[in-house]
């Protein structure tokens, strides 16, 4: 059995993942000032923008003024998703020393989302892992639909785990799990970790990005800390919803997943009242209330018996 680690990578995705399917263009300066708030909560790895075709996602169009521009203290990472050797080329300008690329268990998902199969996007991602080890980027590989997928149903674990098993033989150092479309459950994580550690894939080198579209990400969390998982994704204010489930929750909050952590006494160094703010922030520019379950209750002080930091 496998202890709980002690600590923790907490990996924020709010200012990439969280705002890419926002439809009203947001202001280069509000993205700045958010992932500000974040660095300011104790954020360290912050998947900060694309380095994508402005057709396929304009809002984040604004990479190249964005990235340069952001607060860089000691130990910092701003992973931005990268697709293409043109993207990469662009990134290096931006100054990025980070990268994720994105592909999937699912060709079907795969070649609905970039037009290429799984193996496809393997051999287009190749070159490109291959030259961001040789300007010492830290790399990472998500393999989306890792649960499920939203046209071809249940995604059997031995596929996820190939996928990733082929990332990490073309160099990624970390490969990331999506339950893309929140379908998820506690056992479901633990066939998944325990088959993928079978298979070779490290534990420090395994990340879960869970949704919570149904309710289940913060039981696979613990079901992937109870298996030694050790990074975990989240998105400040609750922001990216299931674009599979329009109007549904998606990617779970960063506010609910410190919140759990603090409470199971486990460190990550992200001070729950600060990215409370950061989230407050975001909805405020969206103009939408928060849609976690602590930004609305507030944390908890033990002490007094109080909500802290509660509202909007
Ligand atoms: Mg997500």
């Amino acid at each position: 059995m496998v202890e709980m680690p002690r600590r923790v990578r907490v990996y924020e995705v709010g200012p990439r993942d969280g705002l890419q399917n926002e439809a009203a263009p947001i202001p280069t300066a509000t993205k700045r000032r958010f992932i500000e708030l974040l660095v300011a909560a104790g954020l360290r790895e912050i998947e900060a923008t694309s380095f994508v075709s402005p057709r396929a996602v304009p809002q984040l169009a604004d990479a190249d003024k964005l990235l340069p521009s952001l607060p860089r203290p000691e130990g910092m990472r701003y992973p931005v998703l990268v697709a293409n050797a043109r993207g990469l080329a662009r990134a290096g300008q931006a100054g990025a020393r980070a990268m994720a690329v994105f592909t999937a268990a699912s060709d079907a998902f795969t070649q609905r989302n970039i037009g290429l199969t799984v193996a496809e996007s393997l051999a287009t991602f190749g070159p490109l892992i291959h030259e961001a080890g040789h300007r010492t980027w830290w790399t990472r590989g998500y393999v989306s639909t890792a649960f499920g997928c939203p046209y071809t149903g249940r995604v059997d674990p031995a596929r996820a785990i190939g996928v990733a098993l082929a990332l990490l033989e073309l160099g990624v150092d970390e490969v990331c799990f999506g339950d893309t479309i929140g379908v998820g459950v506690p056992s479901q994580v633990r066939d998944l970790t325990g088959g993928a550690l079978a298979a070779g894939v490290p534990l420090g080198r395994l990340a879960y990005h869970f949704h919570d579209t149904r309710g289940t990400a913060l039981a696979n969390v613990v079901a992937g800390l109870e298996d030694g998982v050790a990074c975990f994704d989240a998105s400040t204010g609750g922001t990216g919803g299931c674009p599979y489930a329009p109007g549904a929750a998606g990617n779970l909050a960063t506010e609910d997943l410190v919140y759990l952590l603090d409470g199971m006494g486990i460190e990550h160094g992200v001070q729950l009242a600060a990215v409370l703010d950061a989230a407050r922030y975001i909805s405020r520019a969206l103009g939408r209330p928060l849609a976690s379950k602590v930004g609305r209750a507030g944390g908890w002080d033990p002490t007094t018996g109080a909500a802290v930091g509660s509202g909007t």
